[in-house]
């Protein structure tokens, strides 16, 4: 298993240069659907009940090597280690913030693209157990342009294979999967139970929808119940509001969890942080969600991440109410993570609970919820802003 490469109380980076120069030839396995890789395998000589083996050590087991399938023979893992990897990530950073809740680690893909994921641990809190979630990313850079955004302030690259997508998962699962062995050592956790990553987020860089169909073909892979199976539940996807994707995905039969990334509650605001409102404007898609809250029976989720003296007012809290009015929806209110390439400042906690109580006026739920991983620049598109000041890369 991979285990993080620095878990210090300080921030620190490790293996930059060398991994940047390291890379891998051979096509990773991930990218092979189930059925393709029951194809392939079959095409091989092998049985199907070998595919399935194959399957669950990569996604299940979390295999770092071939080598590890110890339920394959010899010359089998051999004849696959020489045809594929496993992965086409490569560790550049890897950083834990000094209360050791969060980590963030930069990958570098095959092209030399540098992508970032994160691994968030919450401790029980009496309603819900320990959990550990994922924040993947979908695309390396983004082309939507939100100011208060590291990524969208770099361009859009391009978009990530499903592989590249899923792979970050397995990743963040080997991590997880190393610290409850350490807390079965600990007497912990119970022997042999692992948890590994209970949640995935799809609010990494890139806009999920934008690299639809690779996104929801990793969504189905993550959901697998003989492979990661994270419940469809504990999948977040996180947009910007991009309205034919979110009216597709509501016939999709997938069960997770939708958040939008509102962060204004009228077009004139909206429109001075996030372009993409000039397309589809705020009454347009809060009309989309109906459709897709009507269409799937699930509440919708709004990420409004609060900007000092920009679009923290009690009068926008009251607009905001006023829009969601009726909608089954809950509103996440985000003090923003200032980067250093953004114009705005924080909302202290006093002017955020202002804002929530103004809300509450018109019945909408919500939550302050302080961004993890300050210290470590986990906001979407700042590790990677960082390694280029270190490596020049
Ligand atoms: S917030 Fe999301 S959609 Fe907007 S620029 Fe950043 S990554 Fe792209």
């Amino acid at each position: 298993m991979t285990t993080p490469s620095s878990t210090s109380s300080e921030p620190t980076a490790v293996d930059a240069s060398e991994a940047l120069n390291a890379s891998t030839a051979l096509p990773s396995i991930l990218e092979l659907s189930r059925d393709r890789l029951t194809a392939t395998l079959i095409e091989l000589g092998e049985k199907k009940f070998r595919a399935d083996q194959v399957w669950r050590s990569i996604y299940y087991e979390a295999v770092a090597s071939f080598d590890d399938m110890s339920t394959l023979s010899k010359p089998f893992r051999k004849s696959l280690s020489e045809q594929y990897s496993i992965s086409s990530l490569e560790q550049v950073m890897f950083v834990t913030s000094a209360d050791k809740s969060t980590s963030k680690a930069l990958y570098k893909l095959r092209d030399g693209e540098l992508i970032e994921t994160v691994l968030m641990r919450y401790e029980s809190d009496g309603h819900r157990r320990n959990r550990k979630t994922a924040c993947i990313s979908t695309q390396a850079g983004c082309a939507l342009g939100c100011t208060f955004c590291a990524t969208g302030q770099q361009g859009f690259r391009r978009n990530l294979t499903v592989g590249e997508i899923v792979a970050q998962v397995i990743e963040m699962q080997r991590i997880a999967y190393a610290e409850d062995e350490v807390q079965m050592e600990q007497g912990k956790r119970t022997k042999g139970e692992l948890q590994g990553v209970t949640n995935v987020v799809f609010m990494g860089m890139g806009e999920p929808l934008a690299n639809y169909r690779n996104v929801v073909t990793a969504i189905r892979v993550l959901n697998d119940n003989q492979g990661l199976n994270i419940g469809a539940r504990h999948i977040t996807l996180s947009t910007v509001g991009l309205i034919p994707q979110i009216l597709q995905l509501a016939e999709e039969e997938l069960q997770i969890n939708l958040a939008i990334s509102l962060h204004a509650p009228d077009n004139a605001t909206r429109s001075q942080t996030m372009p993409i409102n000039q397309r589809y404007p705020v009454e347009d898609l809060i009309r989309a969600c109906h459709k897709y809250a009507d269409a799937t029976g699930r509440r919708i989720f709004f990420e409004y991440v609060l900007l000092k003296e920009q679009n923290d007012s009690m009068e926008q809290a009251q607009k905001l109410g006023r829009l969601l009015n009726g909608l089954h929806c809950h509103v996440n209110l985000i003090p923003v993570n200032p980067t250093k390439l953004g114009p705005f400042d924080r909302t202290d906690m006093g002017a955020a609970k202002d804002f929530q109580g103004g809300l509450k006026q018109y019945g909408i739920p919500s939550t302050v919820r302080m961004e993890k991983g300050i210290d470590i620049n986990a906001g979407c598109g700042q590790l990677r802003e960082r390694a280029i000041d270190i490596l020049g890369a």
